[in-house]
């Protein structure tokens, strides 16, 4: 008895199961991208916990050591390219060679904000190259100012002198957002245009009383020369040449050596005239760079920085555990002036040459200063931490439900035979885009981290190029397996299943992400969670765009046949 004909797919159906993934997979890819592009900017606080607490200003009273302090940051120097560097080798035999670690993220912006107010970027709200708002803590340069003390800046990049914009007139302690002129929600989403309306007029001043920003040739050279010449007791000089050759060309370049033989050279000239005994010279960086260039994560090349003191109220010793945020409060034992109050870093007694009644007032400043800022900002994280196990739960739940709707959707459209998981289909489809990707990410380096991304934190970008190469091996890969499926019915009901599953598999860590690291960041997710959390996101904007184009084509092939099918009929017809 010969087998009744299997029950024919209703075509309506199947197009209709395809439609309903397209929907499905540009709301995912719509919210994907809206949360990726945000990352780098979810990382930001504009104003942390400590922003908002007092800041610890009592004068410990020691002697001042220094007339005039000069803090130089060599961007991008990492200790070991260091040495055989003429100037720094000298201030290294007149003063003390340290090594100092950086904090991570490892980016610029974050370690100026160190070095100035000894809070590091886990405290300071202040994680990557993405914060465009005042910082609302306080800094060496509010300290000197209140002491008094003139303060100036020379830079060849822009952002020093921004970088901590105060209301007219406020002297720097405890500064409230509202106080800023400015609109801190706009200048998070739009930092220049939108403001620029109101900026010529802004009640604002810069934390320097002269501060220059000379970014053309020649430029650092005779601007820091003319502070040298002048009479601000606090001069902070920041170079950005030698980043640039970082990125550029990697460290392990001629053109890294280069840029750092230049800057040191150009640094022997300028401060040539410094009269060491009365005055002090520091040499530091705001992080290294990897062989390769770049820098963001936590490898060792990228953490360690020179950190080099010489002149008045500097003493040999060594200095094993010393960090960015230790450089102001030392900076202020030198200039007599308390420490920046907010800061969680400590006063480098060992190389201050006090004597051991001021290194004593100094140490204790610093254990209540400590007190403070620690209890404040164990506090914001303890209570960042219990919201977050909060919400995870709930999370989680809809993460699960999401995927258990999807799971009972499938197994209605598979019975209905307009999904088909077809197992040779799904393996050489699905993993294509997957593999490529998270192999064309690996290939940067042995292991996840911002620091393997040359270019300056922009991770997203790196991502999309990557992601756009495994696109097209996924949509190719998947229109060669369709390529062998029988009638065009089951040929699209084949697409449906590599989308579904595609979506599945990028939605569900996707979903997993959202529920175990939600933004805001209080907490600063790890450095191969940096890249992982972006990444992943992306995937799921890269399946929804394969099943959009998958599909697309199905239908136009799945139109195009029926379509040539039916002309057939009609010239069959009217032949006979
Ligand atoms: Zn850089």
């Amino acid at each position: 008895m010969p087998k009744p004909p299997k029950p024919s797919v209703s075509t309506g159906r199947v197009v209709a199961a395809a439609v309903t993934l397209l929907l499905l997979g540009t709301v995912g890819a719509t919210q994907a991208v809206r949360v990726g592009a945000s990352f780098m900017r979810d990382l930001e606080l504009v104003s942390p916990a400590l922003s908002k607490s007092p800041p610890w200003t009592e004068d410990p009273k020691t002697p001042r050591l220094a007339r005039r302090v000069f803090l130089v940051i060599i961007d991008g120097l990492r200790s070991d390219h260091s040495y055989q560097l003429p100037f720094l080798d000298e201030l290294r035999r007149k003063g003390v060679d340290l090594e100092a670690q950086s904090h991570y993220p490892t980016w610029s912006r974050p370690n100026y904000v160190s070095i100035l107010t000894g809070v590091p970027p886990r405290a300071s709200g202040v994680r990557t190259n993405w914060h465009f708002t005042p910082v609302l803590l306080d800094s060496l340069m509010d300290r000197a100012r209140a002491a008094g003390l003139k303060v100036a800046t020379a830079t060849d990049y822009g952002l020093l002198p921004s970088l901590f914009l105060r209301p007219v007139g406020n002297g720097g302690v405890a500064i409230d957002p509202k106080d800023l002129e400015v609109d801190i929600d706009v200048m998070v989403e739009a930092p220049a245009s939108k403001t620029a309306l109101r900026a010529p007029g802004a009640n604002l001043r810069s934390p320097f009383h002269d501060a220059r920003y000379v970014p053309w040739p020649g430029g650092f050279s005779e601007a820091s020369a003319a502070l040298v010449e002048g009479n601000a007791e606090l001069v902070v000089l920041l170079i950005g040449a030698v980043d640039v050759a970082g990125h550029a060309h990697g460290a392990d370049s001629e053109d890294y050596l280069e840029a750092t033989q230049t800057a040191d050279r150009a640094l022997g000239r300028v401060l040539a005239s410094v009269d060491l005994a009365l005055d002090t010279i520091i040499v530091t960086a705001d992080h290294g760079h990897t062989d390769a260039g770049g820098h963001g994560g936590t490898e060792p090349e990228v953490l360690t920085v020179p950190l080099i003191l010489a002149g008045a109220g500097v003493k040999p010793a060594s200095v094993f555990d010393a960090r960015l945020i230790d450089v102001s409060p030392t900076v202020s034992a030198l200039l007599g002036i308390p420490a920046p109050g907010h800061g969680m870093g400590r006063t480098l007694v060992e190389v201050v040459a006090l004597d051991p009644e001021a290194r004593q007032r100094r140490l204790s400043a610093d254990r209540l200063r400590l007190l403070a800022t620690r209890s404040v900002v164990a506090v914001s994280e303890a209570r960042a931490e219990a919201e977050l196990l909060e919400n995870r739960a709930l999370r989680l739940g809809l993460v699960l439900g999401g995927a258990a709707l999807a799971i009972a959707m499938a197994v209605l459209l598979i019975r209905r035979r307009v999904l088909r998981l077809d197992l040779r289909v799904l393996m050489v489809a699905i993993p294509a885009f997957f593999v490529v990707y998270y192999a064309l990410i690996a290939t940067l380096g042995q292991r996840f981290s911002p620091s393997l991304l040359p270019q300056q934190g922009h991770l997203t970008m790196a991502l999309v190029k990557y992601a756009i190469v495994g696109m097209v091996v996924q949509l190719l890969a998947s229109l060669w397996v369709l390529r062998r499926q029988g009638d065009l019915a089951s040929r699209l009901a084949a697409a449906n299943g590599i989308a579904w599953t595609g979506l599945m598999l990028s939605m569900i860590p996707a979903g997993l992400l959202w529920a175990f690291f939600p933004a805001p960041y209080v907490l600063v997710p790890g450095a191969t969670w940096l890249i992982l959390i972006p990444a992943v996101t992306l995937t799921v904007a890269c399946s929804a765009i394969d099943v959009a184009l998958t599909l697309a084509i199905e239908l136009i092939v799945f139109a195009a046949r029926a379509r040539y099918r039916h002309l057939v009929a009609a010239a069959s017809d009217s032949a006979s």
